[in-house]
């Protein structure tokens, strides 16, 4: 699909474009702070797979705290945004927390957020399985990062044993919440996870080199996992505003709008190269 008719056919693609955001996902932010009120007196805040940087953009302006930090972590090179430290990088990667960590001057962070999705192969166990231990990458990486109380919010895909999953997390946190903003398309399975209140377990140490296992870490450290928890869900951002898979009548899409951010390494750029210097035909 070209550019010009995610325009007509995406009301929140084209506002993002009009309202200056790098990406539609923006408004999936916006619409999950006007309901759980987020980002209110934050200082320390990790972005992670933040690329092109929408959610930063927001970030950066909800937390207007002079002495406040901002991280954003992708493994895509980020273009700057005023008040964000980007970090290129791997969340999967063990040494990306001390990096982290170094940016805060060894401080704990108050909000840890992810929306990570890997490129998708179309081998749909495998995309599943990636996108799985994304989360979990993430939930490491708040769990070494987050302050008592913090807060951490990610996206998942309600899939199969998502219930074992809120189980788990309803042990680190006080409050979990399954959200889908209203700019989330209600045909996918996108949704994000709020959880807030970070309680640590009394001992329980996060191991960043050993990865989270499903029914794995937290009973083997002496809780009790019987029982699959049913995450309380929660639509949010104003329901009378535009409905992501709705169709509607907008004159203003006969201009196509440029993009906020061009792509900094897009996979194309290799091939526009060559043909720049002659080496590709047309
Ligand atoms: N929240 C972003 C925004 O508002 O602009 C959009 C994020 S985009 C949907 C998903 C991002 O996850 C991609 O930029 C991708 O590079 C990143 N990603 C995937 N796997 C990653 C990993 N292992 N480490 C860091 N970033 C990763």
């Amino acid at each position: 699909m070209g550019k010009s008719s995610k325009d007509k056919r995406d009301l929140y693609y084209r506002k993002a474009k009009e309202e200056g955001w790098r990406a539609r996902s923006a408004f999936k932010l916006l619409q999950l702070d006007s309901q759980f009120h987020l980002l209110q007196g934050l200082n320390r805040v990790v972005d992670l797979c933040a690329a092109p940087g929408s959610w930063s953009q927001v970030l950066s302006q909800r937390v207007q705290n002079e002495d406040a930090k901002i991280v954003a972590v992708d493994l895509q090179p980020m273009s700057p945004i005023d008040g964000v430290v980007t970090l290129q990088a791997d969340i999967t990667h063990p040494k990306t927390l001390s990096r982290i960590l170094d940016i805060f001057g060894g401080e704990p962070a108050d909000f840890v957020c992810s929306d990570g999705a890997p490129d998708v192969t179309g081998l749909h166990d495998l995309d599943e399985y990636i996108q799985a231990q994304l989360i979990l990458s993430a939930l490491e990486l708040a769990t070494a990062l987050l302050r008592p109380g913090g807060s951490f919010v990610a996206k998942i895909f309600r899939g199969r044993d998502i219930d074992l999953m809120y189980s788990q997390l309803g042990l680190l946190f006080e409050k979990v919440t399954c959200a889908k903003p209203r700019s989330s398309r209600g045909t996918s399975l996108e949704a994000f996870i709020v959880c807030q209140g970070y309680t640590p377990r009394p001992g329980w140490k996060p191991q960043l080199g050993k990865p989270l296992q499903v029914g794995d870490t937290i009973e083997s450290q002496g809780q009790d996992l019987e029982e699959r928890m049913v995450a309380p869900f929660i639509a949010c951002g104003d329901l009378s505003a535009y409905d992501s898979d709705a169709t509607y009548s907008n004159k203003k899409a006969k201009t196509s709008l440029d993009p906020v951010q061009s792509p900094t390494a897009p996979p194309y750029k290799k091939a526009v190269d060559m043909r720049r210097k002659g080496l590709l035909r047309k």
